[in-house]
């Protein structure tokens, strides 16, 4: 018997998972069709703390565990809180257990290409649009498949062939900023450190290298795209070592999230995973729920066929991905409260 055709839309951590663990269970015909020209086409962002229980399952299941452990830093699971006013350090977790060790998301993301067979992902074949078992990619040409999965994240072509909903701005802005500077790697600690004050918020990470990546966070208008001199502004009573995390070039990411229930109607031919089912906020559990998903979808396919499969990835995935949505929804609000902003 032929294997059946599957096309993943996007070759971000969930769509690589899903064809990894996929081609384990012997599905030869997975292809995934992704927008950019190459692997290294854009700088892959920050670190993803995977968690027991959800991301480091995925990353077993795809049979990648112990490269994945050889490539963790345990030591970033330190958190501190500091002082904005004083930067001294106010509350510390030291690095203890293996629950969420950190990786940048460039290394994992290699990690999962290079165990693809060669030839899996065509790249700089976006998908224009999806229908049950059809793609229309972006050069206008259409294939069909026995299986099309969206894993095409926030904007997704492939969501729009089981649902009319699209991501709506949540009022918080995060603002990036890049730095090796040892001072202010002394005070990020190995992992991440956090300072907020009256509605602002500061967020620093240290990534592989002594690289740091920081965020302002703050509630604004969606297209509002502060300079570094309105940032200090704004952050005028909070210590000069804080205000320095937000010197440099700016990168502004406001945030989107799908509402919340976002389900639909089981579709034969079409499933969506990850940022694509369920955009939500960034508070560290969607790179590990795109995985997950992943796994339980061709694990589900592998132990049930396409079609009682997806609708048994399903049944899972549509409540446990309402569940993180709501958690974040309210962590979002909890971390930035209203406040009104300058714009
Ligand atoms: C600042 C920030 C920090 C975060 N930190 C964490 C964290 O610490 N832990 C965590 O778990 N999560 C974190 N997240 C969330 C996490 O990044 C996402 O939930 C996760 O990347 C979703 O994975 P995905 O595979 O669904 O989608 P994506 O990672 O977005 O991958 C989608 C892929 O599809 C491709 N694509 C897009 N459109 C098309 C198209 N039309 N055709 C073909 N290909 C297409 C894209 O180029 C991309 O390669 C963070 C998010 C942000 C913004």
């Amino acid at each position: 018997m032929t294997s059946p055709r599957i096309a993943i839309a996007g070759a971000g951590l969930g769509g690589l998972t899903c064809a990894r663990v996929l081609q384990l269970h012997g599905f030869e015909n997975v292809t995934v069709f992704e927008r950019e020209s190459s692997p290294d086409a854009r700088q892959q962002g920050g670190i993803i703390d995977l968690h027991a229980g959800s991301g480091q399952e995925a990353i077993r299941a795809a049979g990648l565990f112990d490269e994945w452990r050889a490539l963790a830093r345990f030591e970033g699971q330190e958190q501190r809180k500091v002082d904005p006013a004083t930067a001294e350090l106010i509350e510390h977790e030291p690095p203890e257990g293996d629950f969420r060790p950190e990786i940048d998301r460039g290394q994992l993301r290699k990690l999962l290409l290079d165990s693809l067979a060669p030839g899996t992902v065509r790249w700089g074949l976006g998908v224009g649009a999806a229908r049950p078992g059809e793609v229309t990619f972006l050069d206008g040409s259409t294939a069909t498949f026995d299986l099309v999965i969206g894993a095409d994240g926030a904007w997704s072509r492939v969501r729009g062939a089981v649902s009319p909903a699209t991501p709506q701005y949540t009022g918080v802005m995060f603002v990036e900023t890049r730095h090796d500077d040892e001072q202010l790697l002394g005070l990020t600690g190995q992992g991440t450190m956090v300072a907020d004050d009256d509605g602002l918020m500061l967020w620093a990470q240290r990534n592989s290298g002594n690289h740091l990546r920081a965020y302002a966070c703050m509630r604004a208008d969606e297209d509002w795209r502060p300079s570094n001199a309105e940032l200090l502004e704004l952050y005028a009573d909070w210590h000069p070592s804080l205000r320095a995390f937000l010197t440099g070039e700016l990168i502004h990411r406001p945030l989107y999230a799908l509402p919340v229930p976002h389900t639909w109607e089981h579709t034969p031919g079409v499933t969506l995973l990850g940022d694509a089912a369920h955009l939500m906020p960034p508070l560290g559990v969607g790179a590990n729920l795109a995985m997950e998903d992943a796994a339980d979808l061709a694990l589900a396919i592998a132990e049930h066929g396409i079609r009682e499969g997806v609708r048994a990835y399903e049944s899972v995935m549509l409540p446990r991905a309402i569940d993180a949505q709501e958690r974040t929804n309210a962590g979002l609000l909890d971390m930035v409260p209203e406040r009104p902003i300058r714009v």
